[in-house]
């Protein structure tokens, strides 16, 4: 595992999408092969032992990253998207964002009581996202096991949202 050369295929995008977020793009991190597979590598390896029922992706980017962690882990996958996007029975639950706030949603019976989950996204900043994942697998029954991120915002300090789960993250900036 490189990690600096998957660090140096995150591209830093100035006053995107509003001013004074430094956006971390993935999209080169993805179109290269190596550094997408050994990626996918390192976030399967942080669960391999858990005995993983369900990897929960977030809308949009979470999902091109779970669904093949999930495949890896021979697990179901389910997605938690942003409000109005689900067809089915769905809960919802709105999180505060750094200007306003959002919604994201999961079909009630996409995870079964007691099934062991596992939440991916690719950047964890303030956690409010991923908090807002938790509470949504919560209440319809999961037991999350922990948390996955491709990139986590260390000056954020959004893990300190999840002290009874554990954090994991790949690349730390
Ligand atoms: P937060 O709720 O603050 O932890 O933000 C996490 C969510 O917002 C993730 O779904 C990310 O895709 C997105 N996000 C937040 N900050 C950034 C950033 N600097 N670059 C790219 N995506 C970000």
């Amino acid at each position: 595992m490189d990690i600096e050369y998957l660090k140096s295929k995150i591209r830093e995008i100035m006053d995107f999408p509003t001013v004074g977020i430094k956006f971390k793009d993935i999209t080169p991190l993805l179109e290269d092969k190596k550094a997408f597979h050994q990626s996918i590598f390192g976030l399967t390896e942080f669960f391999k032992n858990e005995k993983v029922d369900k990897v929960v992706g977030i809308d949009a980017r979470g999902f091109l990253l779970a669904s093949a962690v999930a495949y890896l882990l021979n697990a179901g996958m389910v997605i938690v998207r942003k409000k109005g996007k689900l067809p089915y029975d769905k809960i919802v639950q709105t999180h505060d964002l750094e200007y306003g706030s959002a919604s994201l949603e999961i079909h009630t019976d996409s995870v079964k009581k007691g099934e062991r989950v596992a939440i991916i996204d690719d950047v964890l900043a303030t956690g409010g996202t991923a908090e807002a994942a938790v509470k949504l697998v919560k209440n319809v029954g999961g037991d999350i096991i922990s948390l996955g991120f491709l990139i986590e915002l260390e000056s954020m300090n959004g893990r300190e949202k999840f002290k009874e789960h554990k954090v994991h993250s790949l690349l730390k900036f």
